[in-house]
């Protein structure tokens, strides 16, 4: 049994980003702190610039200025790893590389006692790999800190084959007592949010490669969907060239299957130094950013003589009011059918249909008329006005059709965008293909359902887990997504996560 590490001695290697935001949560917690950094001066600088940070907390009244002090106090920026050899704690938040980090704690274990548990912050490497070669493999684990420490909440406890399950645990209690929302993981490429967030970056780029729709629409409709930041403005901001180095690091260490595959867009992007925000222009030119979408403004949909609201739910409630209200100055409603198993209306014989993953143009086959257009998924109950949503109408259906759909869409409340006719159009195959990812995650072990929920909220602040998302969506409602983008594209990216399948 791993004794609590409540207080413990810690020693914190690297001073950078990672590890001063490190330090300082460890001296908030009342641990005193030894700070050791490779470069000479670079752990003393680090506890200068939090004593800036400190007292601008204090400035604004966030802390009481003797804690300030008392948190400082108990940072001891070291010039050699022997002074710290009192530590009963290591965090390692040095340069992301196997060499270095392997041999820094094999030269830690020469150094500390047998006891002492040894944390990596790596984002990316193995945990099972650095702890190859040491004399304890089982005292190693990840404690994957997010960016800026001191505010973000989730820390990811990496168990790599060999990890101690009592060291896990010591390290999942001391992130609590950190004030930190821990999740277990094992040691797979990505571990639970940089597996899980793929593609949220990786369905993005496959639209706009096939032409689908532009940047600023996908962002719109994915921010009207509750994300903080669209899928573009996004990876402008991370910065392509890191973005797509983390894609591959996950496709190659999943030897090269194809669900991970890099977008060649964002190869291209990389190769001519588009790398967004930092280099000026990704998406987006900077600092000007993401330009504003310009406002469609529709008429009201032309008089008609039959309009049924089908399907039961939320959604379907919501267009039976809205196409309540939009018919009343002609004197009539809308009839309902609570029956149908598809959400949408019939407007004279022509349909308005929420997408099950498949385009327009497929479903006139089906439903028997050129007449179809698809709407987006909605996520979010009761639907704002004006709430971005994509939709794209069959290519053989009538200039008048063609007209009427975004009227509609508009009269029952929403700012429609139009894109292209493909699968899924944006949030629907967005969140689906989460949700397929999280369940590879939880069928391989990594993590629990919970868990990758509370990962996502909290290390990427996605307005829901992506289990939250299915229990809404239901099981067959995301695999007929899933299906429909795997028969439209076949090869292995769209496969249904066998978790899925498994469910009643
Ligand atoms: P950084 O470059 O800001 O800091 C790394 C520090 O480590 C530097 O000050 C460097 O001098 C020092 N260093 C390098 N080799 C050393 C050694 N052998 N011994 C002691 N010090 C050494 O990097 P960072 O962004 O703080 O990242 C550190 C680690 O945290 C990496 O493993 C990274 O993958 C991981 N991480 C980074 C982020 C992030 O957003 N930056 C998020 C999660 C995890």
């Amino acid at each position: 049994m791993t004794a609590s590490l409540e207080h413990a001695p810690t020693l914190v290697v690297g001073a950078g980003i990672m590890g001063a935001g490190i330090a300082q949560v460890a001296a908030q917690a009342g641990h005193p702190v030894f700070l050791f950094d490779l470069t000479e001066g670079a752990a003393a600088k680090a506890k200068v610039k939090l004593g800036t940070t400190l007292d601008g907390l204090v400035a604004k009244g966030r802390i009481a200025p003797e804690d300030a002090a008392a948190t400082l106090a108990r940072i001891e920026p070291v010039a050699s790893l022997q002074a710290a050899a009192g530590a009963q704690l290591v965090v390692e938040a040095i340069v992301e590389n196997l060499d270095a980090k392997r041999s820094l704690f094999q030269q830690l274990e020469a150094l500390l006692s047998d006891t002492t548990v040894l944390a990596t912050n790596t984002s990316s490497i193995s945990v099972t790999a650095i702890a190859n070669g040491l004399k304890h493999p089982g005292r190693l684990v990840g404690m994957h800190f997010f960016n800026p420490v001191p505010l973000m909440k989730l820390v990811e406890v990496v168990s790599g084959l060999q990890t101690n399950p009592d060291v896990a645990q010591a390290i999942f209690a001391l992130s609590k007592v950190w004030g930190k929302v821990p999740v277990h993981a094992t040691s797979t490429p990505g571990f639970i949010v940089n597996r899980i967030a793929r593609p949220y970056y990786a369905e993005a780029l496959a639209l706009l490669q096939e032409q689908s729709l532009t940047p600023q629409v996908l962002d719109a409709c994915l921010k009207a969907a509750g994300f903080r930041m669209g899928p573009c403005e996004l990876m402008d901001l991370i910065g392509h060239d890191t973005n797509f180095a983390v894609t591959n690091s996950v496709y190659a260490a999943n030897f090269y299957d194809k669900r991970y595959t890099p977008s060649s867009l964002q190869a291209e992007m990389v190769a001519g130094g588009l790398l967004g925000r930092k280099s000026g222009r990704g998406f987006f030119s900077y600092p000007a950013g993401a330009p504003s979408l310009p406002v469609a403004v529709h008429e009201a949909p032309a008089t008609a003589k039959e309009v049924t609201v089908h399907g039961s739910g939320d959604l379907a409630d919501h267009l039976e009011h809205a196409a309540t209200a939009a018919l009343s100055p002609q004197g009539w409603g809308p009839a309902r059918e609570h029956r149908s198993d598809w959400v949408g209306l019939t407007i004279d014989g022509a349909r308005l249909v929420q997408t099950d993953g498949r385009r327009a143009g497929e479903l006139t086959r089906a439903l028997g008329t050129a007449d179809v257009a698809v709407f987006d998924r909605t996520t979010t109950h009761p639907v704002a006005p004006g709430t971005a949503l994509a939709f794209a109408v069959a290519p053989s259906a009538s200039a008048y059709w063609q007209a009427q759909a975004p009227a509609w869409l508009s009269a029952l409340g929403f700012s429609p965008l139009p894109m292209a006719d493909a699968p899924g159009l944006v949030v629907a195959r967005t969140v689906a293909m989460l949700i397929n990812e999280a369940a590879d995650a939880v069928q391989q072990g990594v993590c629990s359902p919970e868990g990758a929920d509370a990962a996502m909220k909290m290390g990427v602040a996605y307005p829901a887990g992506p289990f939250e998302w299915l229990a809404r969506w239901n099981v067959p409602g995301v695999k007929a997504v899933l299906q429909a983008l795997d028969h439209e594209y076949r090869g292995e990216r769209y496969r249904v996560s066998p978790w899925l399948l498994r469910q009643a």
